[in-house]
């Protein structure tokens, strides 16, 4: 249920304070690894509701206060990816300006605050990578298959870019071999080499069907099954991070999807439940 204010549930708020997840990228940068997950269009409320239900325990274990609910700047992967790599992550959907934890210098921009991680640069990528990251990307959805031209332009900006089929949509082990190759080049790295870690997390993305045996259509419950999916392979990814003396990130969906409620399926359209997505930023700690 979508209440009148943009949230979801039974006319609550949505999400908690943002004061109560904020991480200091500031006091970590060229100190410890960035890890930027996205987890492509997964919903607040599944996401939150299976939080709550103890469907995601490592997410459980990641997140300090839960999962906040944000409004995310694009209603599909690839304008929410510019978006973020440009610094504009998921806002809080009260009334701002809301600083934002990293941004590049922008003149007139009311959102760089005392705190904000500031940056020179057109993209994150870039910025980190002068700054002496290595940067990586962990592909899942079509933006980010350099099988095509269009598919190219987001991986174009790191060091290194996979992807594979196995890696997609329509793989039922693409949490498994994402994380396990994410795992695999930061164990590859000089221990002293600062990386930045993006990873598209595709399970989430329809068609999640595969991953609730006997599911004919695409729902809530089979995103949920997906994301536990994803849950339980967490862990390797985690483990890398902390192996090379933990990591700060931003843990987000890129935008949600319907499931037909008020005649919407799918996405790239500014309903309530695409708009609104989870948000955290995390603390790996070594
Ligand atoms: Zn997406």
């Amino acid at each position: 249920m979508v209440n009148a204010l943009g949230g979801i549930g039974d006319g609550a708020p949505i999400g908690v304070p943002e004061s109560a997840t904020r991480v200091d990228f500031r006091a970590a940068f060229l100190a410890r690894d960035l890890l930027l997950l996205t987890l492509d269009a997964l919903r607040y409320d599944v996401a939150a509701d299976a939080l709550a239900a103890g469907h995601t325990p490592n997410l459980a274990a990641l997140l300090r206060r839960g999962w906040e609910a944000r409004h995310t700047p694009g209603t599909f992967t690839l304008p929410a990816h510019e978006a973020f790599f440009a610094g504009f992550f998921p806002t809080p959907p009260t009334p701002g300006p809301h600083p934002r934890p990293i941004a590049l210098r922008f003149p007139g921009s009311r959102t760089i605050g005392r705190d904000t991680l500031l940056l020179d640069g057109p993209c994150l990528i870039g910025a980190y990578a002068r700054a002496g990251y290595h940067t990586i990307c962990i592909g899942g959805t079509g933006f980010f298959d350099p099988g095509s031209p269009l598919g190219a332009i987001l991986p174009a900006r790191f060091h290194e870019a996979h992807w594979s089929q196995a890696m997609g949509v329509t793989s039922r082990r693409a949490s498994a071999t994402q994380m396990t190759l994410a795992a695999a080049r930061l164990a590859a790295l000089p221990p002293g080499k600062r990386a930045l870690l993006f990873l598209n997390a595709a399970a989430t993305h329809p068609p999640t069907r595969l991953f609730l045996r006997g599911a004919r259509t695409e729902s809530v419950a089979t995103q949920a099954a997906a994301l536990a999916d994803l849950d339980r392979h967490l862990p390797v990814l985690l483990d890398a991070l902390r192996a090379r003396g933990g990591a700060v990130g931003i843990v987000c969906g890129d935008h949600g999807t319907c499931f037909g409620e008020d005649g919407y399926v799918g996405h790239r359209v500014a309903h309530p439940l695409v708009w609104t997505v989870p948000y955290a930023e995390v603390e790996v700690a070594p």
